[in-house]
């Protein structure tokens, strides 16, 4: 496909991990480049210099990374950019369109203070629109403190939003905003509109709470004379509690979620949903899909509601829909991390394989695998209360005596040859099957619940089924009789 002449950006300001929120505007954005073969950028807003901090770009690269939202051309830094911004202020200047403003914070907070209207956010009185631009040059060379207020023209401010349609702002309601500070770092409304501007950004997709910051932005393009780009924002996420989603609500760094064990198909195909739909019913998609079918007009406006359960859900779909190899090779890092599989002695990665399968549906997050089949890494077998009930059973000692010898004869260990030896030990016994495979599960496994038997012992291996046997053989003597509840006696 050639290239369109789209760009977008993902703009985020390192002054915190990258939360699910920002996570989502990156995805809008990455999934609308992509489903137009447009280009997706990437500017690192990092002029607060007090709280940004490189763990912070390294935090919000790598999240991205993991998900596979790529970036095209190498990221932005807005630090990188301050000659670029005071040019351009400059450029403001020079046309009446900015001016330097000499109040010092003091001055306009004792202001703020004499016109406090509850009705009205305080706006700046323009005081230093009198001073004549060559006394303006004689303070700036005496070196007194300033910084550039951006001139709000009168009239209205308009522009289109493709979700929200047409927007009207009476530019009696925004202030002469100041765009660039003495020291020459620059504020984001006006950083924003230049960069944009020479990333040539087409699309502005981000969150709704810049709503408000957007008539700002417009009126700096309209004051430099340049095309408006489509602006698209985006309804906000909430949390359970329909409160703005924050850190009440759990891990919200993206990579917690990685090392949770949630795979980055369904954070995909879960975000994208925060906000989007085809259809209003199509749930599951995988990346291809998406980019073929995402566009800007199936936004919704409504807010839409964060919930880990519904994540969780998704998790487990698209954990399913990994290839076996695929899943393996994303459960392998998650075993070496508890101890399970060492680096210097991984097991063989199709008996691995078998393992995982046998675990099916049951993984919500990767690490699961742990708890369904840790009993087939460890030499020992360490029981479980449930399965040490299941254990003190009576004939309990006679089963697994059978099991054993037959299990120990039977040539070919297969899954089938398993089942059938343990079917025909039920007729043999005149017993259900369940009957036996609940105390050989405890037995060689330590647990009462876990995956398909057959299989496990399988993937066991004969060896190991009949020694674990023996050995728990061996110690149910040793097991307490769990104590008959005492009757009373019956008074006459
Ligand atoms: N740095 C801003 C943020 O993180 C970006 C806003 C924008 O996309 O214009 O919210």
């Amino acid at each position: 496909m050639s290239s369109s002449p789209v760009k977008v950006r993902f703009a985020p300001s390192p002054t915190g991990n990258l939360h699910l929120g920002a996570t989502r505007t990156a995805l809008f954005n990455w999934l609308y480049a992509r489903s137009v073969s447009g280009k997706f950028l990437l500017r690192i807003e990092d002029t607060d210099q007090a709280r940004s901090r490189s763990e912070y770009t390294r935090n919000i690269l790598e999240s991205l990374k993991w998900l596979g939202l790529t970036w095209d051309e190498e990221p932005w830094f807005q630090t990188q950019r301050f000659h670029r911004y005071k040019e351009i202020a400059g450029k403001l200047l020079e046309r009446s369109q900015a001016y330097p403003c000499f109040c010092t914070p003091e001055e306009l907070a004792k202001r703020r203070e004499e016109t406090e209207d509850p009705d009205h956010a305080y706006k700046y009185d323009r005081l230093c629109t009198d001073i004549s631009p060559e006394e303006a040059q004689r303070r700036i060379d005496s070196g007194e403190r300033y910084v550039l207020r951006f001139y709000i023209p009168e009239g209205t401010t308009v522009f289109n939003d493709v979700v929200w349609g047409q927007k009207e702002f009476d530019n009696n309601e925004l202030d002469d905003f100041v765009i660039l500070k003495s020291d020459g770092q620059p504020l984001y409304n006006f950083a924003v509109v230049v960069d944009d501007i020479d990333m040539k950004i087409t699309h502005i997709i981000r969150g709704d709470d810049h709503i408000s910051n957007t008539p700002k932005q417009v009126l700096i393009y309209q004051a430099l004379g340049v095309k408006l780009p489509v602006f698209a924002h985006l309804p906000m996420i909430l949390g359970p509690d329909k409160q703005k989603l924050s850190k009440r609500h759990g891990a919200l760094s993206v990579l917690e979620y990685q090392n949770q064990g949630f795979i980055r198909e369904a954070m995909i195909n879960y975000l994208v949903l925060l906000g989007w739909s085809l259809d209003g019913e199509t749930t599951y998609f995988n990346e291809e899909e998406l980019i073929s079918c995402f566009t800007l007009d199936r936004i919704r406006r409504s807010p839409s509601v964060f919930d880990e359960e519904n994540l969780t859900s998704m998790n487990t779909k698209h954990i399913l829909l990994l290839s076996l190899d695929e899943r393996t090779r994303r459960i392998i890092p998650f075993l070496k991390q508890v101890g399970l599989i060492h680096e210097d002695n991984e097991p063989d990665f199709e008996w691995l394989k078998g393992i995982v399968s046998i675990c099916k549906d049951r993984l919500k997050l990767l690490p699961d695998t742990i708890l369904y089949t840790d009993f087939f890494f460890k030499d020992t077998i360490e029981y479980d209360e449930k399965s040490l009930k299941v254990l003190r059973k009576t004939n309990v000692t006679e089963y697994l005596t059978a099991l054993k010898n037959s299990l120990a004869k039977l040539a070919d260990f297969s899954i089938e040859n398993i089942e059938s030896a343990i079917r025909d030990l039920a007729g043999h016994f005149d017993i259900g099957a369940g009957k036996l495979i609940h105390p050989l599960r405890a037995a060689v496994t330590g647990k009462k619940i876990g995956p398909g038997l057959f299989e496990t012992c399988h993937y066991l291996g004969q060896e190991k089924v009949v020694g674990r046997i023996a050995e728990t053989l061996k110690m149910i003597p040793s097991l307490t009789p769990t104590t008959a509840p005492v009757s009373k006696p019956e008074t006459v």
